[in-house]
């Protein structure tokens, strides 16, 4: 069993190393090292799958006693991750590599002229490799499970549908009846921010929070990330924007939401692969809470508005809570998903969800896939993107060769107020607490019942564990009924 421990140490070292060559690059790196940088993160990377992928790997895996229940959990779960990366030819993940390589410069360069003809050929390559991908991994019942569990572990296409559908059901009707209603005004949010209060209200409420940057700390990118090294040591990064409020603020509270799910993992687990989050929607759950559970809440701007109004006196001086409140609230759709709101936010999702399994199932042509994507933006959001740049060529993910990614963020949505509810009913400290800044009835309940765990148990267990029931739509559906409906009267 030590042994086992000590090899898994070594790869989990090789991989946060990496990670850590990786957050300099999107830091502080100078350009010109791009590409031995690369090189560099491609050796780590390719070590450490030399190492989980070797015969001493699976054969101390077959012979290691256990000696705790964390050891059961880390075989199962390693076994688990040994056999998923042995069932795909190293030849079929270079191709992958190679295309995804390739593709990401004519991705970049397809969005700026706003040409999906630059474009198509390479994603139309990237659908192939992933079909072939998903046969290598292996599935039940559609190719598109294989995918999706390569991020969701253990959630099947056809769960996520039931889910999606009720959502969509009951969505498409509010964000028509919003759409319909005066439009509330969010000229608060956009005025002189200076960066540097921006810089230090966020620090100060994610601090209060819970993010301990005693073990981490924030640093600027141009997109914002967060990335663990260990559970003692988990960044984030940010980005703000002087002339408006919600991307820096909001972006913070989002990722130190990431954050401090790393950092809540059990400390036994430091150095194993059990030391990270279970799958990208619960982390999505976590980033999601704290970032608009919380944050875009009345009673938490109750607390916060007037320190807000101090730092940002020119842009705030003549707001009031109830305008602010609004102003971060506001609902209109948009063709970018990043810029969406809560409300809006899941049909950009599951337009894609619905795209990447017509085009791994064959029924959907990458040259059809431009009218297809603005065809379901009008149905279900009343808008047409003016061009592909600001619809189908939008996003990085394809082009990186990431399908069956999109989906967790939309789980993520759900799942963040389900657990959200359940902390609630648990402790009622958690609401008044709210109120008054005071974080840390809710943080304990989500160290306790969702971070402590790392991967020992996967995201179902932990929501029936602390839901009482799996997924749901009908808690998020509530919540929106609730929250906009207050908003814009309906
Ligand atoms: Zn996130």
């Amino acid at each position: 069993m030590q042994d086992l421990r000590d090899l898994l140490g070594r790869i989990t070292d090789l991989n946060h190393a990496a990670a850590l060559l990786e957050w300099d690059q999107e830091t502080y790196m100078p350009e010109g090292a791009a590409e031995s940088r690369a090189r560099q993160v491609a050796t780590l990377r390719s070590l450490a799958h030399e190492l989980l992928t070797s015969k001493e790997a699976s054969s101390k895996i077959q012979t290691a006693q256990p000696e705790s229940d964390i050891d059961k959990d880390l075989i199962r779960v390693v076994a688990r991750d040994i056999e998923k990366a042995t069932r795909v030819p190293s030849s079929l993940i270079a191709e992958l590599a190679q295309a995804s390589g390739m593709s990401k410069g004519f991705w970049q360069k397809a969005r700026s002229e706003n040409r999906f003809d630059v474009f198509a050929p390479h994603l139309d390559k990237i659908v192939d490799l992933t079909i072939q991908h998903a046969e290598a991994l292996g599935y039940e019942e559609t190719a598109y499970d294989a995918l999706l569990d390569q991020y969701e572990e253990g959630m099947t296409t056809a769960e996520v549908t039931s889910v999606f559908e009720d959502v969509k059901k009951g969505l498409v009707p509010i964000v028509q009846t919003i759409a319909d209603a005066p439009p509330l005004s969010d000229a608060v949010v956009r005025g002189d921010f200076p960066l540097k209060n921006q810089w230090d209200f966020g620090l100060d409420v994610v601090k209060q929070m819970g993010y301990d940057l005693n073990h981490g700390r924030q640093d600027k990118s141009a997109h914002p990330f967060s990335t663990a090294f260990s559970i003692t040591d988990v960044r984030i990064t940010t980005r703000s924007d002087a002339s408006f409020f919600n991307p820096g603020f909001f972006g913070t509270l989002h990722e130190a939401g990431h954050a401090m799910y790393e950092q809540g993992i059990d400390l036994k687990l430091e150095g194993s692969p059990l030391a990270d989050g279970t799958s990208l929607g619960m982390h999505e759950s976590q980033s999601r809470m704290w970032e608009n559970l919380v944050g875009r809440s009345r009673p938490f701007w109750d607390h916060y508005f007037a320190e807000a109004k101090a730092l940002f006196p020119a842009a705030l001086g003549q707001a009031d809570v109830d305008s602010f409140y609004r102003s971060i609230n506001t609902v209109a759709s948009s063709p970018i998903r990043v810029e969406a709101d809560e409300v809006t936010y899941n049909l950009h999702i599951m337009l894609r969800f619905e795209l990447e399994q017509d085009m791994i199932a064959g029924k959907l042509s990458v040259a059809d896939l431009p009218d297809e994507w603005n065809h379901r933006m009008e149905t279900w959001l009343g808008i047409r993107p003016e061009n592909d740049a600001e619809g189908v060529l939008q996003d990085i993910h394809w082009s990186l060769g990431a399908i069956g990614y999109f989906p967790t963020y939309a789980l993520g949505n759900l799942m963040s107020v389900q657990l959200f509810n359940a902390a609630i009913s648990d402790i009622p400290q958690i609401s008044e607490g709210l109120a008054n800044g005071q974080f840390a009835p809710l943080l304990s309940w989500l160290r306790e019942n969702v971070h402590q765990w790392g991967r020992r148990k996967t995201a179902n267990q932990i929501m029936m564990d602390a839901t009482g029931t799996g997924l749901s739509a009908d808690p998020w559906m509530d919540y929106i009924r609730t929250k906009f409906g207050d908003l814009y009267s309906f």
